[in-house]
This record gives C-alpha cells, structure tokens and sequence, in this order.
C-alpha cells in the first residue's frame, strides 16, 4: 500500500515521523477524511474548504494548493486501484528541535495522506448502529477539525464496553454530535432535526450535502439542539459521516429507537445521497 508523507509517495509501512512533530506532541494538527466511492472523491471542495478553516485557526499554513491536494489524492486513488473507502489526510505544524509549547514563529507543516480501502454503504448502513449516550468532554473549538481525539476515541472505547457501536455526546442537557458524526432525529411530528452549527460541532461536510438534498424533498428540517429525552421519544435516529455515511441508529442506551428498525425517513435520506454520489445501490 502507497501512501504520501512529506512530499513524496511511500510504501506505508516505510512511512516515518519524528517523535518531536508537534502533531504527536500536542495534536497540533488538522485533518480531514473524504470518502471515495466508485472511485471519485465525494464532496472534495467542502473537505477543501474546511481544512483551510482548520488550518487558519491552529496557525498552520496550509502547504499544498486545491490542485496540489487533488492530484495527491487522484494519485493514490489510481496507485492503490481504491474504488470504495476513505482518503485520510493530516497536516500537523511539523517537528522543531525538542518540545516547545510555543513553537517557531512559522510553521513548516508535516503532510500524511493514505488510502483506507472499505465498504462504505454495508451492514452499518443496513441494519443500523447501536449508541450510548456519554459527557462529551471535548474542548470548546468542535468546529476545527484537529488530531485531537482522545475524548472520541475513549468514548468509543467506553462505547464497545456496553455493547455498542457510539456515543451521542452530551452537553448542559442537549446532544452536540455523535463521537464522529453528526446526529439527527426525526420527531413525533415528522421534524428532522439536527444541532444548528456553533463552536460546539464540527460542520460535517456530509450534514451540508444531506441539507443540499433535503430541499424539494418535502422534509422538513429544523437546525436546532435536541436533548437525550427527544433521541429516546425519536421515531428514527441517525448520523451523518464521511465514513459511515448515513448510519441509521437503532437504538440508544439499549432503548430502541421508533421500532428499532431503520426507519422510512432514514432511508429515503440513505437513497437521496446515495443517488447523489452516483452509487447504484438500495440500501
Ligand atoms: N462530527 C465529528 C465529531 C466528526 O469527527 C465527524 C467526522 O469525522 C463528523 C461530525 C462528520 O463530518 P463529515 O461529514 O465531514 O465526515
């Protein structure tokens, strides 16, 4: 398997950093990860966009232009022959001498870029996900996207411990998201439903292509926080991720959600963006 890592292609076991990279040090570093169906990148320019906003806001030049980042990830696509499954990219603000939290006055960024070959529309997106609900206990700037994961990646551990697949993260009494996802509910009165964007979520690029598509589809959609009570009343639930895609959530602190079965509304959402991304599947 070939990945990019400074600036060049590698074998990914080859693939060395030095411990002194202030992404390892501090997770001062952005990332992104785009899903790849039937071999094209889905949604390039949102992923795009928002890494510049990452970048912009922990004071990393981004390194590469949008041509420059697309001929990498074309690249990888074709030499890895990957027709399903994600890109991950990562910049960190690279390694200077030993550990400082300040850092130089400007930033020579680390870039790693590889190809996860994977379902993306599979049994998650059959059958459905099981959630627990967990404090999210993140830090303030949800919205930038950054390497520093260690709440998501305990809560998903916590998460497999009960017998589920994620968390729905909770905070002053309201969901902010799932732990790699963004979260919705459709409610007694056919309402989808999900978090409006603040500091307190990360604005999923797949959140804002299923908002694209939910215009002329008769859904009515109302961008608001919604507490734990609502998700367990919820006829569906579900989340959106450019890994998982649309994952219907079946149930929720071992509480089934509607009938515990993938609902109509969660569906038709599935075929919309399926559709959209040119996927020739039923879900
Ligand atoms: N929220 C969090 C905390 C995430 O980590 C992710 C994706 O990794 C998302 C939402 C969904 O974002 P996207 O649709 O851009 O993958």
């Amino acid at each position: 398997k070939t990945a990019y890592l400074g600036n060049a292609f590698c074998d990914v076991e080859s693939a060395r950093i030095s411990p002194f990279d202030r992404g390892f040090l501090f997770a001062h570093a952005a990332y992104e990860v785009t899903a790849v169906y039937a071999g094209h990148l889905v949604d390039f320019g949102g992923h795009m966009a928002r890494l510049d906003r990452t970048l912009k806001g922990i004071g990393v030049p981004n390194p590469l232009s949008g041509e420059g980042w697309t001929k990498i990830h074309r690249d990888l696509i074709a030499i890895n022959s990957l027709t399903e499954g994600l890109i991950y990219l990562q910049v960190s603000a690279g390694a200077y001498g030993l550990r400082d939290f300040a850092g130089p006055e400007t930033f020579q960024p680390t870039v790693f870029v590889y190809a996860d070959a994977r379902r993306l529309i599979g049994d998650a997106a059959r059958d459905g996900i099981r959630a627990i609900f967990l404090d999210d206990s993140r830090w303030k700037r949800r919205d930038m996207k950054t390497t520093q994961l260690l709440s998501q990646a305990l809560a998903y551990r916590t998460a497999r411990e009960s017998g589920a697949d994620t968390a729905f993260l909770v905070e002053d009494g309201h969901v902010t998201e799932a732990a790699s996802a963004n979260a919705w509910i459709v409610n007694g009165e056919g309402q989808l439903v999900t978090r409006d964007l603040s500091p307190s979520i990360l604005p999923g690029i797949t959140r804002a292509g299923v908002l694209d598509l939910l215009e002329g589809s008769g859904l009515h959609l109302v961008e608001r926080a919604f507490t734990p009570d609502e998700a367990l009343s919820a006829k569906e639930a579900f989340t959106t991720s450019a890994g998982a895609m649309i994952a219907p959530v079946v149930a929720i602190d071992g509480q089934a959600i509607g009938t515990g079965r993938p609902g109509p509304v969660t569906r038709q959402i599935q075929r919309l963006y399926y559709q959209a991304m040119g996927a020739d599947v039923a879900a």
